[in-house]
């Protein structure tokens, strides 16, 4: 069964064709910066035959524009990767918001895409694309079934007390303004690897998931399901990330409007595109703020140190509140490479009983590896996060079904 994952932001595509009979990635891509003057549009195919790999920079319009770009690639007979379009079973869509609607991956119909459009004031920057992406694909591909898995869905399990905000009741009731997490097909991917990798009963486990990429967020997940997530009703929210702010007092926002003059637009940009890592040391680039924090810029290692206590922060948080920890899971761009990073989080945590090993922690491992040392109560893994692939497997399980 062959199955593709399209997962479209607002000014890119990136898909993945998978061989599902042994998950096989047959090929996979991506255009960036569609709709400016020059796309930069990249792919490779790994068929049975060879190996191809291709970089082009070219002007792509719009969405439709990149997709057919991508079909042609992928039927390209050339490529030797399908004898025909019909070949693609299903296809696999990354929608970020699916509100308390979905909590699973769901089978589109006209119906699925109209809530996804009611949406739009929740995601307002991705379930336009996502729906594009979506009505290019059934246009393409019109005989294959299509699937949205939400990034939103895996979160869809946390009980009222963790999702509601202390602001009035007609909030939710009327304007659906609660917390609904984020990065949900990484936490739902690492959970599961993690799952396998305890010794333990999954309805007893409790396990903190922390995805540090450009975005970062933490989860909760007791008993196999997550109870409490960093993100909020939108992806600003909770930990310190590469250009967004994270958690910050809520009155700033009127302070910047009141006594700067800024207007709504230009404080979300600032918290959205100035904050965070960029805001601080003046690099939204993790690797930049280290070099630069080796150095001996002051504004680099102060940054570090605010990045860190931030995750510290939620990991006592989660703690307290499953009132158990069985593992922590680095994943992500930084979670999976920096061990700087890794290794500062779980500094001085041994109270809690979280100690890593530092030449684990150094090994440079491209798969699932624990880190924790022998003496420490709490599991340690770095486990590399796969999110088109949790999205093929949903898509696999529901079409199955
Ligand atoms: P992602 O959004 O998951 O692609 O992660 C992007 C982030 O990972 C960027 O901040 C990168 O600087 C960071 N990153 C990638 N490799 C490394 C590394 N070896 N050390 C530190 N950060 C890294």
């Amino acid at each position: 069964m062959k199955i593709l994952v399209i997962n479209t932001g607002s000014s890119s595509i990136k898909y993945v064709l998978y061989e599902m009979a042994n998950n096989n990635v047959l090929a996979n891509g991506s255009i960036e910066r569609i709709g400016e003057n020059r796309s930069n549009y990249k792919y490779s195919i790994s068929s049975k035959d060879f190996e191809k790999e291709f970089k082009k920079s070219l002007t792509i319009k719009d969405h439709k524009e990149g997709l057919r770009n991508i079909i042609e690639v992928i039927t390209d007979p050339g490529n030797n990767l399908l004898k025909d379009p019909n070949e693609i079973e299903a296809i696999g869509h990354r929608v970020v918001h699916g509100g308390e609607f979905y909590s699973g991956a769901v089978l589109i119909t006209e119906n699925v895409k109209s809530v996804i459009k009611r949406l739009i004031p929740l995601a307002p920057l991705h379930n336009p694309s996502n729906l594009e992406g979506i009505e290019v694909a059934e246009h393409f591909f019109p005989s294959a079934k299509q699937v949205a898995v939400f990034d939103t869905a895996f979160h869809q399990t946390m009980p009222s007390k963790s999702y509601r905000y202390p602001i009035p009741n007609y909030l939710y009731e009327n304007e659906q303004v609660r917390a609904y997490g984020m990065h949900g097909s990484s936490h739902s991917f690492v959970t599961k690897e993690a799952l396998k990798l305890l010794d333990k009963e999954e309805k007893d486990t409790a396990i903190i998931t922390i995805h540090l990429g450009n975005g970062c967020s933490m989860s909760a997940v007791k008993g196999g399901k997550c109870i409490d997530t960093s993100m909020g009703l939108s992806p600003l929210a909770g930990l310190m990330m590469g250009t967004r702010s994270g958690d910050i007092d809520p009155s700033i926002p009127f302070f910047l409007g009141t006594k700067m003059g800024m207007s709504f637009q230009e404080i979300d940009t600032l918290l959205n595109k100035e904050s965070g890592l960029k805001g601080i040391a003046g690099s939204n680039d993790m690797r930049d703020v280290l070099e630069k924090r080796d150095i001996g810029d002051k504004k680099a290692s102060l940054a570090i140190d605010m990045y860190v206590q931030r995750i510290k922060k939620y990991i006592g948080a989660y703690i307290a509140e499953m009132n158990a920890l069985d593992a922590l899971v680095f994943t992500a761009g930084i979670g999976e490479n920096s061990s700087v990073i890794r290794e500062l989080v779980c500094s001085e945590l041994n109270f809690l009983g979280i100690e890593i090993d530092s030449s684990l922690n150094e090994m440079k491992i491209k798969s699932n590896h624990k880190i924790n040392s022998n003496e420490s109560k709490v599991q340690v893994w770095v486990i590399p996060t796969n999110e088109e692939l949790e999205i093929a497997l949903q898509t696999k399980k529901l079409i199955g079904n």
